[in-house]
């Protein structure tokens, strides 16, 4: 079931300081497109940058249609330098638990993030999308093609699975969650 969030549900859900929950870990970019966005800053020239899905009136679409992106991007209009998400967060039960470990993950590859040695542009983090090495994410430079090395995590689990059919599913969130962590 599409759960019908509103602003204030999603921007409770951003991350917060686990040392001072008043502080907050994230920037609101006001309205673009027609959705609520925001960024979650991690370094100078790196960032994630979130598509909430909430629209302009305050309340997320009340079908399907719209989910919730993020994505590793160089500036607060949302350049990316990522692979854009191939498995966005649904808006069903259980989406703040799955935005957070999204969240984690992206923070976690984009401090590993650092400019070209020969160019003064940041590397991007990209994640294979088939063969042995399937959602391992590595760093290359978008200009000259160097590749530079694998990131960590490893590899990227479906974190967008639906509410899990199965009990392996349970354990491999509770995986990631310990390496996140
Ligand atoms: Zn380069």
């Amino acid at each position: 079931m599409i759960d019908r969030f509103d602003r204030f549900d999603f921007e409770s859900a951003l991350p917060v300081d686990k040392h001072d929950v008043n502080q907050r870990l994230w920037k609101p970019l006001g309205v673009i497109d027609g959705e609520y966005c925001y960024a979650v800053p991690i370094k100078p020239g790196v960032l994630i940058y979130i598509r909430s899905s909430v629209r302009s009136d305050g309340h997320a679409a009340g079908n399907g249609e719209d989910s919730i992106r993020c994505y590793i991007a160089a500036d607060q209009t949302g350049t990316p330098l990522s692979s854009k998400p191939s498995r966005w967060i649904t808006r069903v039960n259980g989406w703040e638990k799955r935005m957070t470990l999204q969240l984690r993950q992206l923070y976690k590859l984009g401090s590993q993030l650092k400019p070209c040695d020969k160019h003064p542009a940041m590397m991007h983090a990209f994640r294979v999308k088939q063969g042995v090495n399937k959602d391992r994410w590595f760093m290359k430079c978008p200009i000259c093609g160097h590749w530079d090395s694998w990131l960590t995590p490893p590899v990227a689990k479906p974190q967008d699975a639906p509410p899990p059919a199965q009990p392996a599913a349970g354990q491999a969130v509770t995986s990631i969650k310990r390496r996140a962590q």
